[in-house]
């Protein structure tokens, strides 16, 4: 049985699995298994042939990890996912699904520290050329394309700057070219569904936010569905090509009667079965049990957060505030435009004492953990610089936007007297 809605609540909880058809369990058991008793040698050879759908073999698919994938589509309003091992996984075989050595893409140069260090290192060292634009120019996009573009990319509610991206404008830009959108939608869930914006793919670290909880690593790559591969065949022939690894498919052709799939299930056959980066099925409950209350916690993470941008706005000692809640003009048009309910639990600030001011006050937080991550259910803070993009030059860390003093702050879902409380004093504590 099915649910019939498209509300973000009922999904989480009702989406792609109903109960278990041997056992009636109502939670989705943990598949913990690497592989499946093949019916006959004729099932075995149709389900390598893709002839037939099923398990195979868990570094491929698995039923634990397949409730996520659905789950995950239904709440994009994507048309299939594909689960992986990190966030950084899910980034690099988006990109990797269909651009190879000589090719390039074009990426947004306002991103996570990690996801940069890929762009401007690994996937050059690998032959894929990144070219880095300024986001608040959509046109930026389409200057930089020539032939050999295989992908736009950009996070949504990109941090440190948290200026929200204008998917609209690149991703009809991607159409016109024949080029597609790759949104990273990590840090704005429910708030924000790029593909009804007209994202083609959108990758999260469901680390993040989905989880929850601080205790698991994974990604997702969802394949939106709407990306026209074969008017655009002679830019993609990893998809609309004969696939020497696979008998000679071509994967848009091959997987038609199934759907406007031809991405996703290249990258779980090919990629997945190559590179090997799959989700662990007790990663994939975990992500499960988070995703249940994904609904609550946001609204949750944004109206903590809008109170933190408040306070934090009128304290004496600090110099500048960062979210969406407190941007002007045109940033906060595009912010009203792409976030709902929300501005997001991601926060910076720059204290008026510098850098010195920034670490006293990341050491006396009481309650805050210091943490390099987001989005998990507890309050976290970072100095960026020091951290997560340290790796980054002077240049290349004001590009990201981040400063010797800036501060960012992942707000939790405590009571929110108890996150100002711990704030006040960690600021007080910064001036003495
Ligand atoms: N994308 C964003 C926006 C992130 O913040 C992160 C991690 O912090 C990643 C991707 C990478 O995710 P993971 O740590 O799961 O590999």
């Amino acid at each position: 049985m099915t649910i019939e809605t498209k509300n973000p609540e009922t999904l989480v909880l009702h989406a792609g699995y109903r109960s278990d058809p041997e056992t009636g369990a109502v939670a989705v058991p943990i598949y913990q298994t690497t592989s499946y008793q093949f019916d006959s040698a004729e099932h075995a050879a149709n389900l390598f042939a893709l002839k037939q759908f099923g398990n195979i073999y868990t570094r491929i698919m698995n039923p634990t990890t397949a409730v996520l994938e659905e789950r995950m589509t239904a709440l994009e309003g994507g048309a299939a996912s594909l689960a992986v091992s990190s966030g950084q996984a899910a980034s690099t075989l988006a990109i990797q699904n269909v651009a190879k050595a000589g090719d390039n893409i074009v990426s947004s140069t306002e991103l996570y520290g990690g996801t940069y260090n890929l762009f401007a290192n690994t996937l050059p060292n690998m032959g894929i050329e990144v070219r880095f634009v300024d986001p608040s120019d959509p046109e930026n996009f389409r200057r930089a394309t020539d032939e050999n573009t295989k992908a736009y990319y950009a996070e949504t509610l990109p941090n440190p700057r948290l200026r929200v991206f204008p998917i609209k404008d690149v991703a009809t830009i991607g159409n016109e070219v024949g080029v597609p959108l790759i949104m990273d939608n990590t840090a704005a869930p429910i708030i924000c569904r790029p593909i009804e914006h007209g994202a083609h793919i959108v990758v999260y670290s469901t680390t993040k936010y989905i989880g929850g909880h601080g205790t698991s690593i994974g990604g997702m790559i969802i394949d939106a569905g709407n990306f026209d591969w074969e008017t655009n065949s002679d830019r993609f022939p990893l998809l609309t090509q004969p696939d020497p690894s696979y008998h000679g498919a071509v994967w848009t052709e091959a997987v038609k009667p199934l759907g406007p799939i031809a991405y996703i299930i290249r990258a779980r056959v090919v990629l997945l079965r190559d590179l090997g980066s799959a989700m662990s099925p007790m990663n994939a409950f975990q992500f499960i049990q988070g995703m249940e209350t994904l609904p609550l916690r946001m609204r949750e993470h944004c109206r903590n957060a809008i109170a933190v941008a408040e306070f934090l706005s009128k304290h004496p000692l600090v110099d500048t505030v960062t979210h969406p809640s407190q941007a002007q003009g045109k940033e906060r048009d595009i912010a009203d435009t792409y976030l709902k309910g929300g501005y997001g639990g991601l926060l910076g600030f720059e204290l008026k004492g510098g850098k010195e001011a920034g670490i006293k006050f990341i050491d006396s937080l009481k309650m805050f953990f210091h943490v390099a991550n987001i989005g998990d259910a507890r309050s976290l803070a970072i100095h960026p610089g020091s951290t997560t993009h340290s790796q980054l030059n002077a240049k290349e860390q004001a590009l990201t936007g981040i400063s010797d003093s800036y501060v960012r702050l992942s707000i939790g879902i405590e009571h929110i007297d108890d996150i100002l409380a711990d704030l006040s004093q960690a600021l007080e504590a910064s001036n003495s």
